[in-house]
């Protein structure tokens, strides 16, 4: 596995003042505990294939993972099902918003595991057989991913699954369709405790190097996934990981990455890093806006971009 040599020596907090300056953007208020996040948070960590981990100011403070657990409920539902969850979900983007109403035409399935819809099927389609179980498996695996043992946010559990319309309604919607086997509750509680999942910059760099190391921690050693899951899961984040912004995301940073509603940014580039920005104000789709400078920063100075050279 080639590493960048330039990534151990890169200066983060250099780039975290550089990317401070940016304040555009709102932070959400889809649920109060997200209203109520800090805008000036701002924290940046990579993890490299060796287990090096490296992180700026801020890396330890703990955030909602939200839809940046996405893939990570992908995997797991791959792995449980054998990788039967492909024939159950689409892989294709959508061009809409990350909980449009919207299945596949034809077929009613999600149409891929990056939007609500599909992450509200994946999180169904874990082992544990009720809530609870389910629960139990999510948290272990995300922690296998990270490294460490995690934990939720009760608070933003309940209001996630009190509060999330849409979620309900898309939840009903598959029911209706016969693609959600789960009772429509049931899936919604179990994806609204997975995005209430506490990560922070570092944890969540590792849970993108394990991506981006073919599902092997690099910091523990545990093989937490196969290796044909990390493909099929890092090959979907580079088509739908930003939403509808993700075909200019993967044509300006190149990186296959998750965004998410709390201002973070998964980025998995196989073989060379896991990275995470966390910044809660988001641009109209939904992402981090310092977030994105610094990923394109990320992209440029560590030469991250997935079709060609971004230097010279
Ligand atoms: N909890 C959010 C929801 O399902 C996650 C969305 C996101 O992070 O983009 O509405």
């Amino acid at each position: 596995m080639s590493r960048s040599p330039d990534a151990r020596t890169y200066d983060l907090d250099a780039l975290r003042e550089r990317v401070l300056s940016e304040n555009g953007g709102a932070v959400d208020d889809s649920i109060p505990q997200l209203a109520e996040a800090d805008p000036a948070l701002c924290a940046i960590a990579l993890v490299l294939p060796d287990g090096t981990v490296r992180s700026s100011a801020q890396a330890d403070v703990p955030f909602s993972v939200q839809s940046a657990v996405k893939p990570f409920l992908f995997a797991l539902a791959l792995v449980d099902t054998d990788g039967a969850a492909l024939d159950r979900i689409g892989i294709e983007p959508t061009g809409e918003a990350f909980d449009a109403l919207k299945l596949e035409s034809g077929t009613g399935r999600p149409p891929n595991p990056m939007v609500n819809a599909g992450a509200l099927l994946t999180a169904s389609l874990v082992d544990g057989g009720d809530v609870d179980g389910r629960n139990e498996r999510i948290l272990r695996g995300l922690s296998a991913f990270a490294g460490r043992k995690l934990e939720v946010d009760e608070d933003v559990a309940r209001a996630e699954h009190l509060l999330g319309d849409r979620n309900h309604a898309l939840a009903h919607l598959m029911r209706s369709e016969g693609t959600l086997r789960v009772s429509a509750d049931d899936a919604v509680a179990v994806y609204a405790r997975a995005c209430a999942v506490l990560v922070d910059a570092e944890a969540l760099a590792v849970m993108g190097a394990t991506l981006a190391c073919g599902g092997v921690n690099p910091v523990t050693g545990e093989r937490v996934v196969p290796s044909s899951v990390a493909r099929d899961v890092v090959s979907v984040m580079a088509t739908c990981g930003v939403y509808d912004g993700s075909g200019r995301w993967m044509q300006s940073v190149g990186v296959p990455a998750k965004s998410s509603v709390s201002g973070a940014i998964v980025l998995a580039v196989p073989g060379r890093l896991g990275a995470a920005v966390i910044s809660p104000p988001l641009d109209e789709q939904g992402t981090s806006v310092r977030g994105c400078v610094a990923s394109d920063h990320l992209s440029v100075d560590l030469d991250l971009h997935a079709f060609g050279s971004t230097q010279g």
